[in-house]
């Protein structure tokens, strides 16, 4: 997995701690919600730790990332590590990985498929998700 790039931006509420998520290029937002559960962990962390020390130049052997289902919200939505060691705190880091990445584990691929039909049966998200995917074609063709 190749590490593309890194964005930055400040919590809302004081932490000691940034929250570091991973996303994968080419994913879709319904794959990524359908996805969430069940993470690669083992393989984003080593992936993680060099694009921060490659981003923010502090050495990944003084970076600690403690993956949590429940990073970024109680339900366990937004999976993420929580992050010490880097060269500020409060902030929320998303690491961009090219499409070679891993986007769910091998087990987990049951339960990605569960939760996409969970979504597509939901009345309200499913025709919003249709649109935010058809703008998001329009943009990118015209
Ligand atoms: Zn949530």
């Amino acid at each position: 997995m190749k590490f593309i790039e890194a964005t930055c931006k400040r919590t809302e509420t004081y932490r000691k701690t940034c929250l570091v998520y991973v996303d994968v290029e080419g994913e879709s937002i319904l794959e990524n919600l359908g996805n969430r559960f069940s993470r690669p962990v083992n393989l984003y962390k080593p992936a993680a730790l060099a694009a921060l020390e490659y981003t923010y130049g502090v050495p990944a052997s003084s970076i600690k990332l403690a993956w949590s289902q429940k990073a970024g919200c109680r339900c366990g939505c937004s999976p993420g590590f929580i992050a010490t060691g880097l060269p500020f705190t409060s902030r929320m880091i998303w690491l961009t990985f090219d499409a070679s990445a891993p986007k769910v584990t091998e087990e987990g691929k049951g339960i990605a498929a569960a939760r996409v039909a969970a979504v597509l049966r939901d009345p309200t998200i499913a025709p919003a998700l249709m649109a935010a995917s058809n703008s998001y074609k329009t943009e990118a063709y015209s």
